[in-house]
């Protein structure tokens, strides 16, 4: 067959575009050489539906071995006692989660879009919001942290069958134990996705979820540093409390009904290679490599906080205790959309973003989050970090100055030599 050079020429841009640039945004990271080779295999010709041991298809004994390798590993990872690796994405895991745990229309309480929440917590684009009734609690708008007493009057008042915590733009820690107790005063269950901090909450660097929170899920490909992907996990197996029966009787378990909702809930054929590529990066982050990875991005996290605020910069909740922050721009004068695209030509990529109680559009936004994930991994310290925000700083204070920004521009690409990527390929 005739090699694709039209596809593999973007690839090669891409991989370019990558090299050069300043990656900024919190969701994304760069995995190590050997979890993106597990990608491009052979295991991507393999139908496994089923769990290993109890698939529907013969020629399973190897992709067996893989799967169960990284449920192994992952479940060594967070201490739990039970894992899913079949998930395709984060938003998979999560809507196996919820067909799991409550039933079409059922209440579910989730943090505000718009407040720092995920899509997948109850919004009404989603399935989510489409399918169960979602409420939602909000952040302070004093101190941008979220309003555990909103939540608790909210869930008391409105009895939701699930109480989800988590985000995708939120930048200080969560009080799960509170939340917990709350969920117990009415019978939730408490459904923790820590897609974001993930890595950290492994390394023991943050609030551990697991105690507190019945279920857990997550994305492998933030700051997990593995391939793109979504995970479901228990610490404490538990039965269902709305009796739902096996066929001899039995009240199935919550990871019973887990797994079925994975398979053949939500998804077919696993994709094994990535599986795999999951099972590499889990490996990677049991290691003492992975350990100073971690501490390094809270660090890199602290020293850019603290560089914005020098340079008169508002941040929500006024820094982070993890690997983000959200900034607000209106004291600059700025949009989040045109920020983005102005820093975007000097090769500096973030996304804008909803602050807390905005009043602009989605598509406009007042904010910009900046993540430290991805530069950390290309070996940025704190140094680095006032580097870094100088440079933004140029370009956010010299907004329509095309001069200007394309010398940041000639910057970043000098700068980002001294931290290779992928020096093999
Ligand atoms: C990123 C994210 C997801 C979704 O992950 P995808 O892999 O993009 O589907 C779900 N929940 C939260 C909180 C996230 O930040």
């Amino acid at each position: 067959m005739q090699r694709d050079t039209q596809i593999f020429d973007l690839i090669d841009q891409e991989l370019d575009r990558q090299r050069h640039g300043i990656e900024l945004i919190a969701s994304e990271n760069f995995t190590s050489l050997q979890v993106m080779q597990a990608m491009g295999t052979v295991p991507t010709n393999k139908y496994a539906e089923g769990y290993p041991g109890k698939r529907y298809y013969g020629g399973c004994e190897i992709v067996d071995q893989i799967e169960t390798l990284a449920i192994e590993r992952l479940k060594k990872v967070f201490n739990a006692s039970w894992a899913n690796v079949q998930p395709h994405s984060g938003a998979s895991a999560n809507a196996a989660v919820f067909l799991a745990c409550v039933k079409p229309g059922d209440k579910v309480l989730g943090l505000d879009l718009s407040m720092g929440g995920h899509l997948t917590h109850g919004s009404p684009a989603n399935f989510s919001g489409k399918n169960y009734e979602a409420i939602f609690y909000g952040v302070k708008k004093e101190t941008g942290l979220v309003d555990y007493d909103q939540l608790e009057e909210k869930a008391l008042k409105e009895k939701p069958k699930m109480i989800i915590c988590g985000a995708s733009a939120y930048s200080r820690d969560w009080d799960y134990k509170r939340i917990r107790e709350v969920a117990d005063k009415i019978g939730a269950i408490v459904f923790a996705d820590i897609a974001h901090p993930a890595g950290l909450i492994a390394k023991g660097l943050l609030n551990d979820p697991f105690d507190h929170c019945h279920v857990i899920s997550s994305t492998t490909h933030k700051t997990l540093r593995g391939p793109r992907g979504g995970i479901i996990m228990l610490r404490h197996d538990f039965e269902n409390t709305w009796g739902v029966k096996d066929p001899k009787g039995n009240t199935r378990t919550m990871s019973q009904l887990l797994d079925l909702a994975v398979f053949p809930g939500t998804q077919g054929g696993p994709l094994e290679h990535v599986i795999a590529a999951k099972a590499i990066s889990f490996g990677e982050i049991l290691t003492d490599d992975f350990t100073k990875y971690a501490k390094q991005v809270i660090s890199n996290a602290q020293a850019m906080a603290k560089a914005f605020v020098s340079r008169g910069y508002d941040l929500i909740s006024n820094g982070t205790d993890n690997h983000l922050m959200l900034i607000d721009l209106r004291n600059k004068n700025l949009t989040g959309k045109k920020a983005q695209e102005t820093l975007d030509k000097a090769h500096i990529t973030l996304n804008k973003n909803a602050v807390p109680f905005d009043d602009k559009s989605p598509f406009v936004t007042s904010g910009i989050r900046v993540g430290v994930p991805a530069v950390t991994t290309r070996g940025m310290n704190e140094s680095d970090m006032e580097t870094v925000v100088s440079m933004i700083d140029k370009v956010l204070t010299n907004i329509d100055d095309e001069k200007v920004i394309a010398d940041v521009k000639a910057d970043v690409k000098q700068f980002m030599q001294k931290f290779p990527l992928y020096p093999e390929l």
